[in-house]
């Protein structure tokens, strides 16, 4: 082995809680520490050191990605009541991921990754199909109202001039109920802007699609702010990427992903991207083959796997137990962290290292060499190994 790869600017090195914590460090023994000299600003997401800091660590590191650009962060517990006493907890802090998307206003891409012997559930899908889901308004703040008899329910808005504006919602002669929501054209416009990034930045296609025949005003907002956004700042980029925006109907958007091959980006509201989510990762095979990155309308990077901290093998790994729980959509991340890293810097070494990693870790499920979760997925012959032998494997695999 020649020189370790050396780095210039250092990635945001966000760690996490249980197995994928075990995981995170074996990552680097294995992989990354053999052959790049890494350079990381560590910060502990922890859970006992969120505590210990009043949850200051979560918001450092969250600005420590705003300054430099790039972060790569483990899974983390987000607490319940049951965490909160079995980890002695001050308060039940809020989810990490919640305060750092919110502080980076960024919008989150779930991306599978694809290995021959495990087919999707759908035959004609042969590329990724990456889901981008507005994390703002609509239902998830919605304000409800049971309807207990005869009425009339208005919608009512007060200007700061003292202006208004009522709109008649339902005159009801009998129970029922109401629901009213809201969005921003800020929160629409970021997220319109990174999704036109993300396009561009792994040239594909980005699909768009809300049911603005029936909402004239609502969903036709979130059209028109994305045209307005696309037209303004995006049409030449993407001609000259040499890709699509495209816009067409939440129905038709269905229907065409289902028939289509993959290889897209396709931006959902939120609702649509909440229940798109799961049916895509589903479709694809499994949650510990997803990859997960936040991305900033102004271009900051944070990769993660799309799976929790896996609680259950932690427990078998405390009692001693060798778990065979998946690694790779953590060491995705951590690869999609340094090429990002390597890319920004113009260290091609970075870049290279990353992709060689990704086929060794490929080719090694391709050889029938796999955690126990992808077995029951897999065709072919298979080989069960345990997370860290899976790791080694990998490694022998890697040719520089
Ligand atoms: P989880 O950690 O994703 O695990 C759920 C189950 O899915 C596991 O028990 C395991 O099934 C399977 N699984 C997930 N990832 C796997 C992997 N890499 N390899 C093998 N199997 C895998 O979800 P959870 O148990 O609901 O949540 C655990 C903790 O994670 C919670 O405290 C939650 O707050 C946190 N969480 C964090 C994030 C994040 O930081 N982004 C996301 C989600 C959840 P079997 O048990 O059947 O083997
Ligand atoms: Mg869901």
């Amino acid at each position: 082995m020649g020189e370790k790869i050396q780095m210039i600017v250092p990635l945001v090195e966000i760690d996490g809680d249980e197995m994928t914590r075990v995981i995170w460090q074996d990552i680097k023994d294995v992989l990354l520490t053999p052959y790049i000299d890494l350079k990381t600003e560590y910060y502990d997401l922890g859970l006992k050191k969120r505590d210990e800091t009043d949850d200051k660590i979560t918001v450092e590191a969250a600005e420590a990605t705003k300054k430099y650009g790039v972060a790569v962060k483990c899974a983390t517990i987000t607490p319940n009541a049951q965490r909160v006493e079995e980890y002695d907890l001050k308060q039940m802090w809020k989810s990490p991921n919640g305060t750092i998307r919110a502080i980076l206003d960024g919008t989150v891409f779930r991306t599978p990754i694809i290995v021959k012997n495990i087919k999707p559930f759908i035959k004609t899908w042969e590329k990724p199909i990456t889901i981008a889901r507005h994390a703002y308004g609509d239902v998830y703040k919605g304000v409800e109202m049971k309807i207990k008899g005869r009425g009339q329910a208005e919608i009512v808005f007060t200007g700061q001039d003292g202006h208004v504006e009522r709109e008649i919602i339902h005159d009801y002669d009998g129970p029922g109920i109401v629901m009213a929501m809201h969005n921003l054209d800020k929160s629409i416009e970021s997220f319109a802007r990174s999704c036109f990034n993300y396009a561009l930045d792994q040239k594909q296609d980005l699909w768009f699609a809300t049911k603005d025949t029936i909402s004239k005003i609502y969903d036709h907002d979130f059209k028109d702010v994305f045209q307005d956004v696309y037209e303004r700042e995006y049409q030449d980029k993407f001609t000259a990427a040499g890709i699509e925006y495209f816009y067409t109907l939440i129905d038709d958007a269905v229907a065409r992903v289902v028939r289509s091959s993959g290889g897209f980006i396709w931006a959902c509201k939120n609702y649509d991207g909440d229940v798109m989510s799961d049916m895509v990762a589903t479709a694809f095979g499994s949650l510990a083959m997803m990859t997960s990155v936040l991305v900033s309308p102004d271009g900051c990077y944070e990769y993660e796997a799309a799976h929790g901290t896996v609680t259950r093998h932690y427990y078998q790994y405390l009692q001693g137990e060798k778990t065979s729980t998946n690694p790779v959509a953590t060491l995705f991340a951590w690869t999609g962290a340094l090429r990002k890293r390597g890319e920004l810097d113009g260290n091609s070494s970075l870049v290279q290292f990353a992709g060689d990693l990704e086929r060794a870790t490929i080719k090694t499920i391709e050889e029938g060499i796999m955690t126990k979760d992808l077995a029951l997925l897999a065709e072919g012959e298979k080989n069960i190994v345990n997370t860290r032998e899976f790791l080694q494997e990998v490694n022998s695999r890697i040719n520089i």
